[in-house]
């Protein structure tokens, strides 16, 4: 587990967040600084830069997350109205934590494109 990293540090308890969902591959957290009503992230356990980075023995995490994603949408209540599962990817995809996550957003009207 790389110790400079923000979401290693979440998932093994050294910092504080609000816990959501946790099994043996993923923890779901509330975003500090939501931009919708309901914003979850959605982290792999294991520590992976970025989904440019999932090699092939990793691929069923994916899934996996966004599996996790849907049931936390119902969950919360939005999946009827409709929501979203983002992951954004280094620089030019807005990524500024590098770790494996998923964001889902909903409880609002998306636009799109997203800027
Ligand atoms: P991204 O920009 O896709 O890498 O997403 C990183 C997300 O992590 C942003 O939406 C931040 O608001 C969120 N974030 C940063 N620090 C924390 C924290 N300590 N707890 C929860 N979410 C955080
Ligand atoms: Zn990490």
């Amino acid at each position: 587990m790389p110790s400079d990293c923000l979401f290693c540090r979440i998932i093994a308890g050294e910092l504080p967040a609000s816990q959501v969902f946790s099994d043996e591959s993923v923890v779901a957290i509330r975003d500090i600084a939501p931009r919708a009503p309901t914003h979850i992230l959605l982290l792999s356990r294991k520590h992976i830069a970025s989904v440019s980075q999932v090699g092939e023995k990793d691929r069923d995490l994916i899934g996996k997350m966004c599996a996790v994603g849907a049931e936390l949408a119902a969950r919360e209540g939005i999946a009827e109205g409709g929501y979203r599962l983002v992951m954004n990817v280094g620089r030019n995809g807005g990524q500024t934590v590098d770790h494996l996550h998923v964001h889902l957003l909903g409880g609002r009207p998306m636009a799109w494109p997203p800027g």
